[in-house]
């Protein structure tokens, strides 16, 4: 019997428990422990349920995510999990009927006009007629049409920061009103350091197809057009919606992944304080004074908790983890009464960019954006704050969080009433940064690991922070100690019906 200690109980890392257990049911002789250090399992997902004592309504909840709300409905190991863990049914799509998005610009709220795609718009009148950009705004943002790609010398990795793409291929006004606050406040980076190839490498390869971004997205709309003629939802499916969570918060795929890889394999409230190898095996010692040996090791916590483990193990892997920078944020969600909020609800969000100079980055209608996410008559709303930009404000208490949030939401929205409860969502260097050189660390630890049987890293640290990029690495952490023992599994046989 083969045994894998996994270290982290995250989505990563519950990722990975759910893959040794479908080894296991293929029949393959392998078992995991898996040891969490906070008594919650789930890691940055965190979903937690405020009943409404307010107005006496019988059972009703708001449903508060603490970390993230949603997923891209485009990547499917989600989708997948869900279906394996039969939560596929509780999938939820945005209210898209309600959907806008309002940018905060010169202190006014403007529309993201229709048809921006990422931050290249694809349709020319709402672009001409928005108040978001000035004229010669627009007119350097038209000018990507015309502009050389750019050529990138022979064998050289094409990498640059979101900054110096923006700026080259639209200008400055497109990064600091559109760009920043929509692709660098999602990653909570700082867009002169985010490397592109690490995080939307698409962008550059879109830029050496087409010659031009707004070509490029312009292509891009009319396929997704074209994909929803061609496969129109078939009666009783969901619609797809660009994100998608579940009815009872994020959690629900946690909880579900907790379920089906086995409660009885998991230790929660641990800490893991050193891995030692030794010969034919590793063991795990724990905060509580106990060990746990295994025949492999996989490190499913955040880069930074992953440094001092490894570090006797292989200082090159240590040393490119301590090269990976993170910042910390918090979300702020308040609930209030319809009547009391005093604003137009329809709308999924404010964006506030940096040169605002706001203490809010961003903040999500939950209610408007979600269907059920507070009860009738109720409103949800989810601030965020901190940031690579402002880490001074992790140092407030969380009464002073929400009294920033709150007075943000006044002053910038026009919130009225008194918010009938608040919860504080803490993610202490929380956000890794993907900065220019990120992937020369990341292939660094991915080689020096595969020349280490039986050792495998896993976690939004390293490609790619959304939900399924790190249950896609949790699953391929239980690849990679398996080829090491010379297991080879099988494809996950999902049904048929339409992933995503
Ligand atoms: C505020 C916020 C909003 C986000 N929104 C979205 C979104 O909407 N959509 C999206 O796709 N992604 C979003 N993300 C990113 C996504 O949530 C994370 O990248 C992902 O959840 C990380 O999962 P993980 O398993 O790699 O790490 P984590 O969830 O951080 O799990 C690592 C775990 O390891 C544990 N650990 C650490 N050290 C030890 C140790 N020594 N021993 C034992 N356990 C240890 C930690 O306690 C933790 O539970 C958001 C992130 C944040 C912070």
């Amino acid at each position: 019997m083969k045994h894998i200690v996994i270290i982290g109980g995250g989505v990563a890392g519950l990722g990975a428990a759910f893959k040794v257990k479908r080894a296991a049911d293929e029949g393959h002789d392998v078992t995991f422990t898996l040891v969490e250090k906070d008594a919650r399992l789930g890691g940055k997902i965190a979903t937690e349920y405020v009943n409404d004592e307010w107005d006496g309504a019988d059972g009703a909840r708001f449903v508060v995510d603490g970390g993230p709300d949603c997923f891209l409905t485009e990547k499917p190991a989600c989708h997948r999990i869900a279906k394996l863990t039969d939560v596929f049914d509780d999938e939820l799509p945005t209210d898209d009927a309600r959907k806008r998005t309002h940018i905060l610009s010169r202190g006014r709220l403007y529309d993201l006009p229709d048809g921006v795609m990422m931050f290249a718009p694809t349709k020319f009148v709402p672009f001409a007629t928005t108040g978001l950009f000035s004229w010669p705004g627009k007119i350097r943002m038209g000018m990507d049409l015309f502009i050389p790609k750019k050529r990138w010398p022979e064998g050289e990795r094409m990498d640059e920061t979101l900054e110096s793409f923006v700026e080259r291929r639209m200008g400055r006004e497109c990064l600091d009103r559109l760009a920043e606050p929509l692709v660098g406040g999602v990653h909570a980076s700082d867009p002169a350091q985010m490397s592109l190839a690490a995080t939307f490498p698409r962008l550059l390869e879109m830029e050496q197809k087409y010659g031009s971004l707004m070509k490029a997205f312009i292509a891009a709309r009319k396929k997704v057009e074209e994909m929803r003629k061609k496969y129109p939802p078939k009666p009783g499916e969901k619609k797809r919606t660009f994100f998608t969570s579940f009815n009872g918060g994020m959690q629900e795929l946690t909880d579900a992944m907790v379920g089906a890889a086995g409660i009885e394999n998991i230790k929660s409230g641990v800490t893991a304080e050193s891995i030692d190898k030794r010969d034919g095996g590793w063991t795990v010692k724990l905060s509580d004074g106990s060990t746990v040996d295994g025949d492999a090791v996989i490190v499913a916590t955040e880069s930074w908790a992953a440094e001092p483990l490894t570090r006797p193990i292989d200082t090159d892997i240590a040393n490119a983890l301590s090269g990976i920078p993170t910042s910390s944020s918090a979300t702020v969600s308040v609930g209030f009464r319809e009547s009391d909020v005093g604003i137009d609800m329809n709308a999924f969000g404010v964006l506030c960019p940096l040169n605002e100079k706001r203490s809010l980055m961003a903040a999500t209608y939950s209610s408007t954006k979600w269907p059920g996410r507070a009860p009738e008559g109720k409103v949800l709303m989810r601030g965020f704050v901190g940031g690579p930009h402002n880490q001074a404000i992790m140092q407030e208490t969380d009464e002073s969080l929400v009294n920033i949030v709150t007075s943000e939401l006044r002053s910038i929205l026009g919130v009225k009433g008194e918010p009938l409860f608040a919860r504080v969502f803490r993610w202490h260097q929380g956000m890794p940064q993907y900065t220019i050189g990120h992937l020369d660390r990341v292939e660094l630890i991915e080689e020096r690991c595969s020349e280490i049987p039986g050792l495998a890293l896993a976690g939004g640290s390293y490609r790619g922070v959304g939900v399924p990029n790190c249950i896609e690495s949790g699953e391929r952490a239980v690849s990679k100690v398996l080829g090491d023992f010379k297991i080879e599994m099988a494809e996950d046989q999902v049904e048929e019906k339409r992933l995503y």
